[in-house]
């Protein structure tokens, strides 16, 4: 069972993670078969870390994640009734009837990736971390800065306790602000939009095929769910979301009818609508001395693209690689010179995916004459030029 988080002062991990989201759970959990004494410390009580709330978010997952939430453990326990299969994945620009298309085939599998809600993989985590052994939860507590010593790290807490650790992991969403308090600088974009999400019943079968359609003043995406049901994600200015979130829900519905060009024929809203802004974050740095970010406080990508916490599983498993290697070798788990193969592999892997959503967001969301026929002849370049194409494909492998 979890250690009871009655922390006295001074009290030494080997791993002190900070933060009990999803990637700080899943990164604590890959520590199980270890003798490395792990904490995770969140302001949330246990009971909300245990029982997530539902937020409106299906994750899109790619092959690699399930093999890691496998590796952890954790997919086994998610009912797989309520895990849905996406075949195709099409892009389509304004009212053009051409599309860019990703079909399974390509990628020689039988689907594309997978779609959970987000709260099902937040509960199944911290089922599986509750069995751990030598993973201690501090919840209720705010890590409030941190003192870098030679030999050891000393964080100190919102209870004016302090615990002494090898490594300090900074899983405290994209608006860390422990990044920032070890002078962790990123690059940030503010696309002054806003996303809402929520989930729709319609009347015609999306045939596990995922949307993204790029209109003028907002763009929409659906991800196809279980029982025709679909996630549906519209990204619009702050006063277009504000109107679409204040709308009674019959008039909502109208209005998903009417963007979607009935497409999917009638659609009826299933619970809340929720909106979250759209600002990204890339750390410069993800790690140094006796220090290392991970999820979104390293990356906080756009979710357009879908790739936020998929790239948040693919660093934590090279983090986790990263650490039983050193701890084997005998080296410092903490020492920069550990750290620095974590560092130097994720920003191979997440820069081009970052950098390139970010651009292609700015060229599918600008009126502008010159965005406008570029992103038409863009969609012809990806679909047609194999090399740029296997590009978007190899993230979901
Ligand atoms: C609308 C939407 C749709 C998305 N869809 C997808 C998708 O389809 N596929 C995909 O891969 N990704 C998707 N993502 C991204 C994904 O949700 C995130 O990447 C993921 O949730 C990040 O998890 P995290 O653990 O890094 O951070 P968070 O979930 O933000 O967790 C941070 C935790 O840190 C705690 N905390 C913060 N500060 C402190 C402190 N000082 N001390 C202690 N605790 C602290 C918080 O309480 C919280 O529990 C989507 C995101 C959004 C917004």
């Amino acid at each position: 069972m979890l250690r009871k988080s009655k922390i006295k002062n001074n009290i030494k991990f080997d791993i002190v993670v900070v933060g009990a989201g999803p990637t700080g759970i899943a990164f604590a959990s890959g520590f199980s078969k270890t003798r490395l004494k792990v904490a995770v410390i969140d302001k949330l009580p246990r009971k909300i870390i245990a029982n997530p709330k539902i937020d409106g978010r299906e994750i899109a997952l790619t092959h690699n994640s399930v093999n890691v939430l496998k590796k952890l453990g954790v997919w086994s326990s998610i009912p797989k009734n309520i895990v849905s299969l996406i075949k195709k994945a099409r892009v389509i620009d304004g009212d053009s009837k051409y599309f860019l298309n990703f079909d399974h085939n390509e990628i020689q599998k039988k689907h594309l990736g997978y779609l959970v809600p987000n709260y099902i993989i937040k509960k199944n985590l911290y089922k599986k971390m509750k069995k751990i052994s030598n993973i201690s939860l501090i919840d209720k507590t705010e890590c409030l800065s941190i003192n870098i010593e030679n030999q050891y790290a000393e964080i100190i807490l919102s209870n004016r306790k302090k615990i002494q650790t090898s490594l300090v992991v900074a899983a405290d969403s994209r608006f860390s602000k422990i990044r920032s308090k070890m002078g962790h600088s990123t690059f940030t974009r503010n696309f002054n939009k806003n996303m809402i999400v929520c989930r729709m019943r319609h009347e015609k079968t999306h045939k596990n095929i995922a949307y993204e359609f790029f209109r003028y003043n907002q763009t929409q995406a659906i991800l196809p769910y279980v029982k025709n049901q679909s996630g549906i994600v519209t990204t619009a200015n702050k006063d277009l979301t504000n109107n679409l979130m204040k709308m009674k829900k019959k008039e909502f519905n109208k209005e998903m009818e009417n963007n979607f060009n009935n497409f999917f024929g009638k659609m009826r809203l299933v619970g809340k609508r929720y909106t979250y802004p759209m600002i990204t974050t890339y750390a410069k740095k993800f790690v140094s001395n006796r220090f290392a970010l991970i999820g979104d406080a390293a990356v906080g990508m756009h979710p357009v693209t879908a790739h936020g916490f998929n790239l948040g599983l693919r660093g934590l498993e090279i983090l986790i690689d990263v650490i039983n290697k050193a701890v084997k070798k005998g080296i410092d788990i903490g020492s920069v010179d550990a750290l620095n193969e974590y560092q130097y592999k994720l920003h191979r892997e997440a820069a081009p995916v970052y950098f390139a959503t970010n651009s292609i967001i700015n060229l599918y969301t600008s009126n502008i004459f010159p965005a406008k026929l570029t992103r038409q002849f863009a969609l012809r370049f990806v679909n047609t030029i194999k090399p740029v194409k296997q590009t978007f494909l190899n993230i979901l492998r």
